[in-house]
């Protein structure tokens, strides 16, 4: 029987990003994902993931999302700013708030907001709408998700990991019991028998699906949300493709986003639901395409629109969370909405907590504002 280090079920932005991180640091890593190797599902499917490298409403990730920013800058190797040729592309953040709020934004976000007087290109197209401002972040960034995500498995299979595709790991209703290594079963979509492995480690990074796991693997309190994006495309581009950017509307807490794409598509849709909205997975084609037409007027006829639905995962304090379910098994999921962007960073602490500490220990992991779930007695680690 084969004998692997780290054995990763799941192989989205985080899953791969741990593969990569680990293989770096010289481990024998095994990466399994049901999908084929091309393909990028779950929560990392669909086209672009903003950054923002100071996000005024969760000011507390700050320095992680910064040094996210500067490791997938690094890992591109097509990145020249604004170039479309790479995955990670210089952009500009605009937010517009209404004029009351604007200075609880500015205060958060430091001096990094600059407010946009109303014939700036970067706002051609957009209806600003009475007692509203616009502020910019030139500190911003558009990332391609499925570039990102193959990137980051092609550099980890590049490293030495084993990614296998269109396989899929069952876990024990009952936790693996003992200090042995773990033994996991690996299967294949032709092979009902699978492959049986031992494994020092397993790391769950199974996304919206963690909430199919058995109890001992599971996240407690974690809520999953249905969160569709659209793309859509009209009878002329609506907003001037000068310069990358993406656009974020507050009014209360519906919090709507805008992006204008390559070849005149437009990506948008809500990004924290506003109050009362019970499924939104039916209620968004209509509503989002609502918000869009309020805020770009000017769309005129509706070419195509696609929905491409996916799942926010929300652990308990919309954080990060590991969770360790056994000492040898730990279950990673993102936070909400919000998770793709800090993937490399994130990977880099998972990697020394699954290297080096004991499963009641969340010590190192305190710098990067990720919450650690210790399952022994129930208590959280920041
Ligand atoms: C609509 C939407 C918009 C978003 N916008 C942004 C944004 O602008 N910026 C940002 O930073 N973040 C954003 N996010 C959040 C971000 O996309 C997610 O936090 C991130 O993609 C989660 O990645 P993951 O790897 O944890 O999960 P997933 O991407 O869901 O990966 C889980 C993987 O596990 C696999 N799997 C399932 N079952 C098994 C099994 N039994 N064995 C092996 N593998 C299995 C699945 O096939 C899948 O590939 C957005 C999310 C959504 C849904």
């Amino acid at each position: 029987m084969r004998s692997i280090d780290v054995v990763i079920m799941g192989l989205g932005v985080h899953g791969s990003a741990a593969a990569r991180e680990l293989a770096a640091r010289g481990h024998r890593v095994l990466g399994v994902e049901p999908s084929a190797a091309r393909a990028v599902t779950g929560a990392s499917r669909g086209p672009l993931r903003m950054l923002r490298e100071a996000d005024p409403s969760r000011p507390e990730l700050n320095a992680l999302a910064q040094e996210s920013a500067a490791r997938w800058r690094q890992r591109d190797p097509a990145f020249t700013g604004t170039s479309e040729a790479g995955f990670f592309r210089s952009a500009v953040g605009v937010l517009i708030t209404p004029s009351r709020d604007a200075d609880r934004w500015v205060g958060r976000a430091g001096d990094r907001l600059r407010e946009i007087a109303p014939g700036d290109a970067l706002l051609a197209g957009l209806a600003l709408g009475r007692d509203r401002i616009a502020m910019a972040d030139d500190r911003c960034a558009l990332l391609d998700a499925g570039a990102a995500v193959r990137s980051l498995r092609s550099e980890a299979a590049e490293l030495g990991a084993e990614l296998r595709f269109g396989s899929r790991i069952r876990l024990a209703p009952e936790p693996p019991t003992g200090h042995g290594r773990l033994r996991v079963r690996v299967l294949d979509g032709g092979d009902p028998e699978g492959e049986d492995v031992t494994a020092e480690r397993l790391l769950v990074c199974v996304g919206a699906r963690t909430r199919e796991l058995p109890a001992w693997a599971g996240v407690p309190g974690l809520r999953i949300e249905p969160a569709p994006m659209q793309i859509a495309r009209f009878a002329s581009p609506p907003l001037d493709p000068r310069r990358p950017r993406f656009h974020i509307t507050h009014e209360g807490d519906d919090r709507f986003c805008l992006i204008p794409m390559a070849g005149g598509d437009v990506q948008f849709g809500h990004f924290e639901q506003p109050a009362g909205v019970v499924d939104p997975m039916t209620a968004s084609r209509a509503r989002d395409l609502a918000a869009l037409r309020r805020y770009l007027p000017g769309t005129g006829p509706l070419r195509r629109l696609t929905t491409v639905p996916a799942c926010y995962t929300a652990p308990p304090a919309g954080d990060f969370v590991l969770r360790w379910g056994t000492p040898r098994t730990a279950t990673l999921v993102a936070c909400s909405g919000v998770g793709f962007k800090f993937a490399p960073a994130v990977a880099v602490r998972v990697a020394a907590a699954l290297e080096g500490q004991t499963p009641h220990d969340g010590a190192s992991i305190s710098q990067a504002a990720t919450t650690f779930l210790d399952v022994g007695n129930g208590t959280e680690h920041h």
